[in-house]
C-alpha cells in the first residue's frame, strides 16, 4: 500500500540514506487521506538484518505524521519486505527453484526452509499471478504476452529482482508480503 521507498536494496544503503537525505522517504500524499503534507515523526524499530551476528538490529523505519487526518504511516526501502520476516533474495531463491521446475521437497532441502512455507509462498505467487502480470505488464510491456506463471515469471525476474516487482505492485495499491 505505497509503502515501498524503491531504493536503497542494502540495509547499509538504507542506514546511510535515513540520516543522510531523510527526505527521500517522504510520501508525496498521505495514503490514508490523499492530503499532500506530512511530517517527519521519527523512527521505530525493526529487526531487519537476518545474518548471524544480526548487528545492525533494531533497523530504524522512517516514520510521517499527517497534517490533516493525524494518522501516521512508515516507509520502507527496498531491502526490508514488509510483511514477512525473511529477507527478499530467500524468498526470490524458493519461488525461482519452483518456477523452474524443482520439486517442493527439494526447493525445501536445498534453502533450509519448512515444505510449508515454500508451499505457501508458491501457492501465494500462483493465485496472485494473474493480477501482478496484468499490472507489471501495464507498466513493462517488454514483460511480453507471456500467458502462463513460468514464463511470465522468468521474463519478469530476469528484467528486475523480486522486491522491485513487489514494489511496483506496491505503488498500485496491492498489499504484497
Ligand atoms: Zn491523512
Amino acid at each position: 500500500m505505497r509503502r515501498i521507498v524503491r531504493a536503497f536494496l542494502s540495509l547499509e544503503q538504507h542506514l546511510r540514506s535515513i540520516v543522510s537525505t531523510p527526505q527521500s522517504y517522504r510520501p508525496s500524499h498521505c495514503p490514508h487521506c490523499g492530503f499532500g503534507g506530512l511530517w517527519a515523526h521519527g523512527f521505530y524499530g525493526r529487526k531487519a538484518d537476518r545474518s548471524s551476528g544480526a548487528r545492525l538490529n533494531p533497523v530504524p523505519v522512517a516514520r510521517f505524521c499527517c497534517q490533516s487526518c493525524g494518522r501516521t504511516c512508515s516507509r520502507l526501502p527496498l531491502c526490508i519486505c514488509p510483511r514477512r520476516w525473511y529477507a527478499w533474495a530467500l524468498q526470490q531463491l524458493v519461488l525461482s527453484l519452483m518456477l523452474f521446475g524443482l520439486s517442493l521437497r527439494s526447493t525445501a532441502k536445498v534453502t533450509g526452509l519448512s515444505r510449508n512455507t515454500v508451499r505457501r509462498w508458491w501457492r501465494w505467487l500462483r493465485e496472485r499471478t494473474p493480477v501482478f502480470a496484468f499490472l507489471l505488464r501495464s507498466r513493462f510491456p517488454e514483460l511480453g504476452r507471456t500467458t502462463d506463471t513460468m514464463s511470465f515469471w522468468q521474463a519478469c525476474l530476469a528484467c528486475m529482482p523480486l522486491c522491485m516487482a513487489m514494489a511496483w505492485l506496491d505503488l498500485d495499491d496491492l498489499s504484497v508480503p
